[in-house]
């Protein structure tokens, strides 16, 4: 098999050419899916996203409301999580 390739990684390989072409694969599925937003109320929407998760906002592209409260929620959770781990407090779950 060839690396470079997005399939490579899928396979299992972690070469950096085969991490980059992963991460580039990405991206232009974001892009994909970004460009299939309509717009509502000034907002982007996306009709195909699973609305309120952090992957509608980050995946699809999608701005309403539930979608970017859940990705400002997640945001939160890890900007306290990384306070957490700096600061050594211990999480309480
Ligand atoms: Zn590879
Ligand atoms: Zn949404």
């Amino acid at each position: 098999m060839s690396h470079g390739t997005n399939k490579c990684y899928v396979a299992g390989c972690r070469k950096d050419e085969c991490r980059e072409a992963h991460r580039a694969y990405g991206q232009e599925q974001r892009e994909q899916r970004r460009a299939e937003c309509v717009w509502i109320n000034g907002r982007p929407f996306h009709p195909r996203a699973k609305h309120g998760t952090e992957n509608g906002y980050s995946h699809y592209g999608c701005g309403c409301r539930e979608c970017t409260d859940a990705y400002s929620a997640a945001q939160r959770r890890r900007k306290q999580a990384r306070y957490a781990r700096v600061a050594g407090i211990k999480e309480v779950a």
